[in-house]
């Protein structure tokens, strides 16, 4: 079986002379749950939007399911769904249109478009609007319209461009649902964001790019393995007295508040150690939590690697 997306060497320099990708490497498995990691400016968009035609590259090649987008465009769009950041479909269009149409783009006959997308919109929670305008719709309920009629021609490989920026957490848990199933039942599926949490949760492989580079790679255990710090806050029983406050910064501790420090412990360094530390200075650690989530603190120490450079 060929792999679900193959990206070597891309490249893209737009004509005002931004480099946004320099030399993309990357392969997604048919099966994977891909998370595309970056800040803004990092080069996703372009990427995403190199696969699905809307951008020419510079230089490299992309594969989907074995087709080259430069030789067999036609075929391997047929391949792929994509859901874009910004809505776009037309405010006036009723909402099982949208859906209908976009199968007549991919060749697919009404008779046969026409149930396949009441049963998209059904799974979706939006049967009961198939009939009303796209405006009509809340902003949750536009995002799930973008989900349905990017799959109505049951694409092997759904791409979303940041799917659940700026939704609540409500419509984000029970899209997180929906996709978990689409991918189960053999979709691969491919998401850009920001929220690394959305990452850590859904995906069984990531990327992190940064400045049009891939700075790492792989599953996300053997990524969250690698971590060479995890950063500790401790909440403490007594504020700080002056006199320890002075020594902590020997110690790696910053102090957050009175009664609030962080510290930073390596990795094969043991928590306990730490606290066992923190009591020899007459500081007793109430109770304690990760600063922010793994992925979160490994995406930050790639992030400040790569500016180093
Ligand atoms: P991301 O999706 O990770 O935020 P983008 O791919 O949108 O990143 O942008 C990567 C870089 O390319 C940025 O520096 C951005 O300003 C630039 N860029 C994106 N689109 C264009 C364009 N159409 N013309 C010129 N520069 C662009």
């Amino acid at each position: 079986m060929s792999e679900a997306l193959v990206i070597k060497n891309l490249e893209k320099t737009y004509a005002a002379g931004v480099r946004a990708l320099k030399g993309v490497s990357l392969t997604v498995a048919t099966g994977d749950f891909f998370a595309l990691l970056g800040p803004n400016g990092a080069g996703k968009s372009t990427l995403i939007n190199i696969i699905c035609g809307l951008v020419n590259k510079s230089a490299g090649t992309v594969h989907i399911s074995g087709l080259s987008i430069d030789d067999d465009y036609q075929k391997a769009k047929m391949h792929v769904g994509i859901v874009p950041q910004e809505f776009n479909f037309g405010i006036w269009e009723k909402v099982i249109d949208i859906v209908v149409n976009q199968a007549g783009y991919y060749g697919m006959p009404r008779k046969e478009a026409i149930p396949k997308a009441e049963a998209l919109l059904r799974k979706l929670g939006l049967y009961e609007k198939r009939f009303e305008q796209s405006r009509t719709l809340s902003g949750g309920m536009k995002r799930r319209l973008m989900i349905a009629r990017s799959l109505v021609h049951e694409p092997k490989l759904l791409i979303l461009d940041e799917p659940t920026a700026g939704v609540d957490i409500e419509i984000r848990r029970e899209m997180w649902d929906f996709l978990r199933e689409l991918n189960q039942s053999g979709t691969t599926i491919i998401l850009t964001t920001h929220y690394l949490e959305e990452a850590e949760q859904l995906c069984n492989q990531v990327a992190i790019i940064n400045k049009g580079e891939v700075v790492e790679a792989g599953p996300v255990k053997k990524l969250l393995e690698k971590m060479d710090a995890e950063t500790f806050v401790f909440d403490l029983e007594a504020p700080l007295a002056q006199e320890t406050e002075a020594l902590i910064g020997k110690f790696g501790v910053r102090k957050i508040d009175a009664d609030t420090i962080e510290m930073i412990v390596q990795r094969g360094e043991s928590v306990n150690d730490a606290i066992i530390a923190l009591n020899r200075l007459d500081i007793r650690v109430r109770s304690m939590r990760n600063k922010t989530n793994r992925l979160e603190e490994l995406f930050l120490q790639k992030i400040g690697e790569n500016n180093l450079v």
